[in-house]
């Protein structure tokens, strides 16, 4: 018996191709003016980036791609700042998670301020009992060190919680460390060979998981 659900947000809750082209315009542009600083010898490289900033934290991304630091500052430093103040939607069917009568904590990684405004667009602040912004600029804590300061504050076990995400190297990952079970929520089928307690193509599936 399940005693509460830990959510992911980015591709969990709303898709990020819904507010991609808007939120990231001026990003992109912003890296082009620095494309000759990107490894020159791969023309496909500054749309590698790009596809991947769609996708994960920006920081992790430098990383990889062994960005200069004049680049990753220059990246930062915008992001830091930036708010998304559009309209959003959360996905058809997360009306189905809403209504599922059990603790809800949201878990996100990213940078705080564009975050909260992402959760304030969606309407989606009062359906968590507690919203943590997991934020590298600010602090080293991990998903992991956020699912144990949840099951220590709250006093849950690991089999009290369900863990839905859509990233298998994120949140999936901590939550296996943690033997927490999981759910991956993967519409498109992008981790066929991903092993998760539980494998969904519509938020709708997580009542059957529960009952
Ligand atoms: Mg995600």
């Amino acid at each position: 018996m399940k005693k509460a659900l830990i959510l992911d947000l980015d591709n969990t809750i709303y898709p990020v191709s819904s507010i991609a082209e808007n939120l990231f315009a001026d990003l992109f542009a912003k890296l082009d003016q620095y494309a000759e600083f990107i490894n020159a010898d791969d023309a496909d490289e500054v749309n590698k980036i790009k596809d991947e900033m769609t996708r994960r934290p920006f920081q992790h991304i430098a990383e990889e791609f062994n960005l200069n630091k004049e680049v990753r500052n220059q990246m930062i430093g915008q992001l830091r700042n930036m708010t998304y103040d559009l309209p959003m939607q959360p996905f058809d069917d997360y009306g189905y998670v809403r209504s599922i009568q059990l603790d809800k904590f949201l878990v996100t990684t990213g940078f705080s301020k564009l975050q909260w405004s992402k959760v304030r667009m969606l309407g989606i602040e009062n359906d968590f009992k507690h919203i943590y912004i997991v934020d590298p600029e600010v602090s080293s804590q991990t998903k992991k060190d956020v699912f144990t300061e949840i099951m220590q504050t709250y006093n849950y076990i690991p089999g009290d919680l369900l863990v839905i995400g859509d990233d298998p190297e994120s949140e999936i990952k901590a939550a296996q460390a943690l033997d927490i079970e999981t759910v991956l929520y993967d519409p498109w089928n992008k981790y066929p060979t991903k092993k998760p307690t539980y494998r969904i193509d519509s938020l709708r599936a997580i009542q059957n998981i529960l009952s």
